[in-house]
């Protein structure tokens, strides 16, 4: 592709100052100016359906957490070694979104720091080193957690105490034998973590194994796995960076679909609405090992702008019903997506819960090869339409959609609509 001179520009000077490491989305990368709702605008002001983006999930520059996060910042922000109201005000209301057993939340700015806590505080609990993932799950950046997310692939080794088990792929296993097979992984994980002298820590999951391919059901499925770790004195941590704050519709939490109470639950993306905003809700007696033989500062978690943007953005969740709304947009979008299935037969698969939805394209039916290369041009495809979505799974060959919660049927029509001509196209 040959890009226009202005985004040639600007991907140059990326490359010239942040250097090697980075990728951009798209063959034609996107240069949004300005967002509002489920819309980008990019520069020359054409908008762009967000069909893709967590972390405005009340909408991009929702104007009543715009202006809870300038208020605060007119008043107050500094670090967090000094008593303020709002971090126990918006710690009090995050846990009430929870079961009441996890009674005590800690503060970092991202989801990586977040699992790598629950990491700290999961081993000092069980004095064990074992963490198992699943085989392409992704869950962040530090060094102990870009160590236990396989999906970076050749980039990082995988740690030594690191187990990975096979996802939950619904699209391949009955139903009514999903939970015993993965649960079946998480066993075969503990039992190789013995063999090597270990115990398990953890169990860690993302509760729609967002990066393995998008597996939400049947509901329920992960309350075996979850007994299995904890028979072997391990702890289950529930990763909600991406599923969580009601994008599943169901329930306000991802893990709550399957009946299960975690240890650990850790928090980022859509909290803060692009403030950077993340953590952890732990139970009480979990914490207490590490609070005794630890210490933990995190100079802006918690701050009391992120605070001021959080609380905003529950208001938002809770004023606006995007729990509710998650769950019928979600399956309005289900249903459309799975009426042009009818007619290509390369959509093989689809799934999830409220808005978080994955559509697994396949070269043929009958044995389900993924279809990578052809996802990869759809998803393009569609870029140059203006409908923002991306891939995932281990064969990046399921289209991931998880929009802004104020997505609304027509945006799902849009979708689907566009979505039907570069299939028809291809
Ligand atoms: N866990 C999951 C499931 C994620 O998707 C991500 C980010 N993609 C993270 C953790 C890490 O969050 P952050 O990028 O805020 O460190």
């Amino acid at each position: 592709t040959t890009l226009a001179p202005s985004i040639q520009a600007l991907v140059e000077r990326r490359a010239r100052v942040l250097g090697p490491a980075y990728r951009l989305f798209y063959e034609t990368p996107l240069h949004p100016v300005r967002g509002e709702g489920v819309w980008l605008y990019d520069a020359e002001g054409r908008p762009h359906l967000d069909a893709y983006n967590n972390v405005a999930s009340v909408g991009h520059c929702h104007p009543h957490v715009v202006e809870a996060i300038a208020r605060q910042a007119g008043v107050l922000n500094t670090h967090t070694r000094y008593l303020h109201e709002g971090v126990l005000d918006y710690a009090e209301r995050l846990l009430a979104t929870m079961p009441g057993e996890l009674a005590h939340a800690m503060f970092t700015c991202t989801g990586s720091e977040a699992n790598d806590l629950a990491m700290r505080i999961a081993r000092a609990h069980t004095k064990a080193e074992g963490l198992i993932v699943t085989r392409f799950a992704y869950h962040g950046v530090t060094a102990s957690i870009a160590e236990a997310s396989p999906s970076l692939g050749k980039f990082v080794q995988l740690g030594d105490a690191v187990r990975t088990v096979p996802a939950p792929d619904s699209y391949r296993i009955a139903p009514g034998e999903l939970g015993r097979a993965f649960a079946n992984g998480v066993r075969a994980a503990i039992a190789d973590l013995k063999e090597h002298g270990m115990r398990p820590a953890a169990l860690m999951v993302d509760t729609v194994f967002s990066s393995d391919g998008i597996f939400t059901d049947p509901p329920g499925f992960m309350a075996e796995a979850v007994e299995a770790v904890r028979e072997a004195g391990g702890l289950f941590i529930a990763d909600e960076v991406q599923p969580g704050l009601g994008r599943t519709g169901d329930a306000f939490w991802g893990f709550q679909r399957h009946g299960v109470v975690p240890d650990i639950v850790t928090m980022g993306k859509p909290l803060g609405a692009g403030h950077p905003l993340a953590g952890l809700a732990v139970r009480p007696g979990v914490l207490a090992a590490f609070g005794r033989e630890c210490r933990y500062f995190n100079t802006f978690g918690g701050n009391p702008v992120s605070m001021a943007a959080g609380m905003a953005v529950l208001d938002v969740v809770e004023r606006e019903g995007l729990m509710a709304h998650a769950q019928r947009v979600g399956s309005y979008l289900r249903a459309q997506i799975a009426k042009l299935a009818e007619r290509h037969s390369l959509i093989g698969d689809v799934r999830g819960a409220g808005l978080f939805v994955g559509v697994e394209l396949v070269t043929d039916r009958r044995t389900r090869t993924p279809a990578t290369a052809e996802t990869a041009r759809i998803v393009n495809g569609l870029r140059e339409r203006q409908v923002l979505l991306s891939a995932t799974g281990e064969h990046a060959s399921t289209l991931k959609i998880r929009p802004p919660l104020v997505f609304t049927e027509a945006h799902a029509d849009l979708l689907a609509e566009t979505l039907g001509q570069v299939l028809a196209g291809l």
